[in-house]
């Protein structure tokens, strides 16, 4: 390596007339004494990937939206799990109604939808917990009993737990991703359990019949789908969790999965489907053209602004045509720790409002030093008061009938 001197710098210059390649060679030289403060030197020392994190240079408004312009319904947030302990299931919270209470007023959101509130005991549990002492502010949904597929007669089984969870308050039903990439036939081993599996039949059905709204969350970002490897957009969160790659083994295609998907939505038209986390965001047009299709199909934006943020203007007229059938939601987890894009508390809205009521540029849609699922930043949509106000609360508080 060669020192900084007088000579390289004209050097450096001189080649930089000649084309832009030497212009890379001009940073690559490294100067004499190190800058205090400078650990790595530019050329010298490779910068891990992970130690990156590069700071926006750009002049543009910075809009801090502290309180959501209309009152909200978070139709996606796990404020709870079913956790078990031994032979037991129970309710674990993840946070107190106290806590998230106040975090609620402060951020104008009026209703928070807690969809994993399990099923028979520890439902129970979870609303007594949230529900019933509040029952203005917290709704609580029910979970299948997956662990039961392998007994005789669980299509009728699962049916009658829906209206079972209805009587205890319960108003939605929500499937996780588990169903399609992880329930097995014999729960955990043998084949992958489809989502258009005959045995769900009376349980889609039954939700329809009891005006239970669907939640539901299928495949993952097409990422996930791919190789771990240098082309993947999504290298580092995956780097991280290893455990939500389905790339490989027996796994279907995401293509598959939201197919699958697609089948129960057009099987069922008296149920209402709202597709967690845009279905398949990477791909408008494809979501499009679902929505046109199965006129039961809505869907939720929680911990997808990355994708929606960084193709605004397809964003744009995504929220414009369909605005009737999308749902706020944030993915918020108390605690979670684990994921930022998902941490429950009043910087998570505060970037949603962002994104939905401004024209800001290029800002982060995660609060973590480093953006989580994927190095890109996002740009507001700057959305009308009309549109707005239906994906806020409206078009959520008519799926749910609070509407009075
Ligand atoms: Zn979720």
């Amino acid at each position: 390596m060669v020192g900084w001197s007088r000579r390289n710098w004209l050097t450096s210059l001189a080649l930089a007339a000649a084309g832009q390649g030497a212009i890379v060679n001009a940073w690559q030289v490294r100067p004499k004494k190190r800058e205090p403060g400078r650990e790595k030197a530019p050329g010298k020392t490779k910068l891990a990937l992970e130690d990156y994190e590069p700071k926006s240079m750009l002049h543009v408004p910075e809009t801090r939206v502290p309180r959501a312009r209309f009152p909200v319904i978070d139709f996606h947030t796990h404020l709870s799990w079913s956790a078990r302990r031994g032979r037991v299931t129970e309710a674990h919270n993840n946070a107190t109604p106290e806590e998230v209470l106040p975090v609620m007023d402060r951020k104008n959101v009026r209703v928070m939808v807690n969809l994993t509130g399990g099923y028979g005991k520890v439902l129970e549990q979870t609303i007594n917990y949230w529900q019933k002492p509040h029952p203005d502010r917290f709704v609580v949904f029910t979970e299948p009993w997956f662990e039961k597929i392998t007994e005789a007669g669980y299509p009728q089984f699962q049916a009658d737990q829906i209206e079972r969870a209805q009587e205890l308050g319960a108003r939605g039903l929500k499937v996780l991703k588990t169903l399609g990439l992880y329930l097995r036939e014999r729960v955990t081993s043998g084949p992958l359990v489809k989502i258009d599996d005959q045995r769900f039949d009376p349980m889609w059905e039954a939700a329809g019949a009891h005006r239970m709204p669907v939640g539901i969350h299928t495949s993952d970002p097409e990422a996930f789908f791919l190789p771990t490897d240098r082309f993947n957009e999504r290298y580092e969160e995956l780097s991280a969790h290893p455990d939500w790659s389905f790339h490989g083994k027996d796994y279907p295609s995401n293509q598959e999965l939201q197919e699958s998907r697609n089948r129960v939505m057009a099987r069922h038209p008296g149920t209402q489907f709202v597709v967690l986390h845009v279905g398949d965001s990477e791909n408008l047009p494809y979501v499009s053209e679902l929505l046109d299709r199965h006129r039961n199909m809505h869907v939720e934006i929680g911990a997808r602004i990355g994708e929606l943020g960084r193709q605004p203007r397809a964003s744009r007229k995504f929220f414009d045509r369909y605005q009737d059938r999308i749902l706020f939601g944030t993915d918020a987890v108390p605690r979670g720790n684990d994921t930022p894009q998902q941490i429950f508390g009043e910087q998570l809205y505060e970037i949603y409002y962002r994104f939905l009521e401004t024209e800001d540029e290029y800002f982060d849609y995660a609060p973590a030093p480093k953006p989580p699922q994927g190095r890109w930043r996002i740009y507001g949509i700057g959305l009308p008061e009309k549109i707005l106000r239906k994906v806020y609360y409206e078009n959520a508080e008519r799926l749910l009938g609070l509407k009075t």
